[in-house]
């Protein structure tokens, strides 16, 4: 759970692909290959997204076709002259055409794709004859870009063998939230809590950003972040403790407290120590 960018000096190439690098943490907590893109002009975000083609159930959405269209529609044009693509995985045929079609100035890519990537390793579609040739440049966080990926589809082959992933929470679950509620006693699977009056309804514990891990398409867990990046409640079912679920809902709470511009933690006053030991083992600050 390291904060790249506070790593790299603002308008570096290195800060920028790290911006595009949390979009696709995003990404992959959402089930997504894990690929992110920003658009730059002048050294200001113009845009900023992740690849979605598998919840918008297009194949068109890729980070970078998006982030061109939102960069288009900040910019009120469709000539991006001037603008930079930063995007964590070469881009395709279909991007890089889109790049050259909105007239960017340079993509900067951080891993080769030598199956699918256009910018050199299965084509090079930029150093094409056109009236428009962006520059190009490779390798930028090349190896935190492909590193990403490989955890990603390994992680994936273990979540998938476990049916495990992380879900926004929506009303449609509430019933099987409020049954997590009723099998996690205080004591037990509630590793931290909100210190809500014991009569408070369990529904007002879900104020903030509350997350959802699905085992099997079952509720097996709830986190809920808070305003500031706080991770105001985790738990987990009873019978699916020390699966990687708690890691997995923390990891989600601080890609979001990331996008948000707050930093994660947790508030210690109101831990066990177990629970505290938890915390610090799976990284997450405890204030
Ligand atoms: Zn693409």
């Amino acid at each position: 759970m390291s904060l790249d960018k506070n790593q790299y000096a603002q308008n570096t190439d290195q800060y920028f692909m790290s911006l595009a690098l949390n979009e696709a943490r995003d990404a992959a907590l959402h089930g997504e290959v894990p690929v992110g893109a920003v658009v730059v002009r002048a050294g200001k975000v113009i845009s900023s997204c992740r690849n979605r083609t598998v919840a918008g159930r297009n194949a068109l959405l890729h980070a970078e076709t998006q982030a061109i269209s939102e960069a288009c529609r900040a910019l009120g044009g469709w000539r991006l002259t001037g603008c930079e693509l930063y995007v964590t995985l070469e881009p395709c045929m279909m991007c890089a055409g889109a790049a050259i079609n909105a007239r960017i100035g340079r993509i900067v890519y951080g891993a080769a794709d030598e199956r699918f990537g256009a910018c050199g390793s299965m084509c090079d579609i930029p150093a094409m004859p056109s009236n428009h040739r962006p520059n190009v440049t490779a390798g930028v966080l090349g190896e935190e870009c492909s590193e990403i990926l490989s955890s990603f589809f390994s992680a994936l082959r273990s979540r998938k063998a476990r049916g495990l992933k992380v879900h926004r929470y929506s009303n449609a679950r509430r019933d099987d939230v409020l049954a997590l509620f009723d099998i996690c006693p205080e004591s037990g699977a509630l590793i931290a809590s909100l210190g809500l009056p014991a009569d408070a309804p369990p529904t007002a514990a879900l104020r903030g950003y509350p997350m959802l891990a699905l085992l099997d398409g079952r509720v097996a867990g709830l986190a809920v972040l808070h305003r500031g990046g706080k991770i105001a409640l985790l738990m987990v079912a009873p019978d699916r403790r020390r699966t990687g679920i708690g890691r997995l809902l923390c990891e989600a709470c601080a890609v979001k407290s990331e996008k948000m511009g707050w930093n994660v933690c947790v508030d210690g006053s109101k831990l066990s120590s177990d629970a505290e030991n938890y915390f610090r083992r799976i990284d997450v600050p405890v204030i």
